[in-house]
């Protein structure tokens, strides 16, 4: 299986990398990816999958099946970008390449999409090769990135019939991500008041700005009533306009409350309306809630976990050449001393439960960490987790930037296309593709994670966070 697998990537290995740079230099925001998720659904075609598009009803979500019965193994890739992260590839200072938009990969999706578009030609290949049974889906998931484009997928059913998922992301470790997420919940809260002159006739005026600044306060004081590991943080999005010497009619508040579980985001969300409620009623405003969207928290399987871990392992970390050596020191410079010093936070985000000494003198990250079956919480979110409550789910990262690279910063995207990046997406890919056959070939072993996973479902129905009638929202807010 290794062997076949090795060959594979080996051969192809040109081609990916093509469809990484191809999806790098198209950078596009959530939910409007037409050209990264028309590009890939094309290319699924062409190695012989059968492509459904507009899935959820979302235009840049597809499905791409290939083989037929069971099991279905299933691989999730994405592909969107940043704002405010153009940056010329290579470099190692900041650089951007377009004004507008200005758009980049700095959390690496076009790495993400496309070695989890490896995964699944390899596992395809591996099935065709030997005559097998069993059906590999690739899921083009669009709007990660503050979209939660899988919760939408998951309301709508699009993972039914699904035995296992697998799926990576780019970071400078290599690890498997196992610990457990958090939930969030994201809504806007809209105050309308009335304009007046704030001069000449103040007592006419409701202001909408008062609202808002009234709820905040009250929200200030509602964190001394949450439970410690939630985070409510918020972005004043409509101030209501520039004039002070106008009472600001309209007013907009963008919230995003996070726990450990859906129904303490819950509960709190419902305080924080109260909240909300409580500054209309003070300004004499009118108040509308839209709920923009949500996720779960993550739920690892621990069977699946150990597969995927004994699979890295064994596809293991190639040598660095002293080019990309030279280069990941380039952008190691580029950090703050701060940054330097607090690198190892960084990669503990990933799973990194080491002291760091492996590291002395290195750049880039040639080992593997430890798989930890942890509880300890990631204080962070993502949309997988509503993919990990209807299906058994297992993550790993792979090394594709100098060690201490945070997500969403110039550098991720100056190392988006290096060497060392496309080198990590391989090692992803071929680490998923052997899982992903190893559920193909062996009943036994799907046995276990799925028993484990239906003991998590029968005391945890999943109920999806975002109500039915709610569509995702591109980064201008605009509804699809
Ligand atoms: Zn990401």
């Amino acid at each position: 299986m290794n062997t076949f697998i090795k060959e594979y990537m080996e051969e192809h290995k040109d081609y990916f990398n093509q469809v990484s740079e191809h999806i790098f230099h198209t950078p596009e925001t959530r939910f409007e990816e037409f050209k990264s998720a028309e590009f890939l659904s094309a290319e699924c075609e062409k190695q012989g999958f059968e492509v459904k598009r507009n899935i959820a009803n979302i235009p840049t979500a597809f499905k791409a099946t290939y083989g037929t019965g069971k099991p279905v193994i299933a691989f999730l890739g994405e592909y969107d970008a940043l704002p405010g992260l153009s940056q010329t590839p290579g470099k190692s200072e900041a650089e951007q390449v377009k004004e507008s938009p200005d758009f980049g990969h700095g959390c690496g999706h076009n790495l993400l999409g496309t070695g989890a578009f490896a995964a699944a030609c390899a596992a395809k290949a591996y099935l065709e090769e030997n005559n097998q049974e069993g059906t590999v889906v690739f899921y083009g998931c669009p709007g990660e990135e503050g979209g939660s484009g899988k919760t939408f997928m998951v309301r709508d059913g699009e993972f039914e019939g699904v035995d296992a998922a697998l799926t990576w992301h780019p970071s400078p470790g290599n690890s498997i991500m196992s610990k457990p997420t958090l939930a969030n919940y994201q809504i806007s809260f809209k105050f309308k008041g009335v304009a007046a002159h704030a001069a000449n006739s103040p007592h006419l005026g409701r202001s909408a700005l008062d609202a808002v600044e009234l709820m905040n306060v009250g929200v200030n004081y509602l964190r001394e009533h949450i439970i410690q590991d939630a985070r409510v943080h918020y972005a004043v999005t409509d101030t209501g306009g520039l004039s002070p010497a106008v009472v600001q009619p309209r007013a907009e508040v963008l919230y995003l409350i996070r726990a450990p579980k859906n129904n303490q985001v819950e509960g709190i969300y419902q305080r924080i309306c109260k909240i909300a409620e409580g500054a209309a009623l003070m300004t004499e405003t009118q108040l509308e809630i839209e709920f923009v969207k949500a996720c779960s928290n993550y739920v690892p399987n621990r069977s699946l976990e150990k597969v995927l871990y004994k699979n890295l392992k064994e596809v293991g970390v190639e040598e660095s050449s002293d080019q990309e050596i030279a280069y990941a020191k380039e952008i190691w410079e580029t950090f703050s001393p701060d940054e330097q010093e607090f690198y190892l936070d960084v990669m503990r985000g990933f799973g990194y439960i080491g002291d760091g000494s492996e590291f002395e003198g290195k750049y880039l990250n040639d080992g593997i960490s430890d798989y930890q079956e942890t509880e300890e919480i990631f204080y962070g979110s993502t949309d997988v987790a509503d993919v990990s409550w209807v299906v058994p789910t297992a993550q790993l990262t792979a090394a594709t930037s100098t060690l201490g690279t945070a997500l969403h910063t110039w550098q991720m995207t100056a190392q988006g296309i290096s060497d060392f990046a496309h080198k990590g997406m391989m090692r992803a890919a071929s680490a998923m593709a052997l899982t992903g056959i190893e559920l193909l070939s062996s009943e036994e072993q799907l046995k276990q994670i799925k028993e484990e996973h239906a003991k998590f479902q029968s005391k945890n129905p999943y109920i999806a966070p975002i109500p039915k009638d709610v569509r995702p929202s591109t980064l201008g807010g605009k509804r699809i």
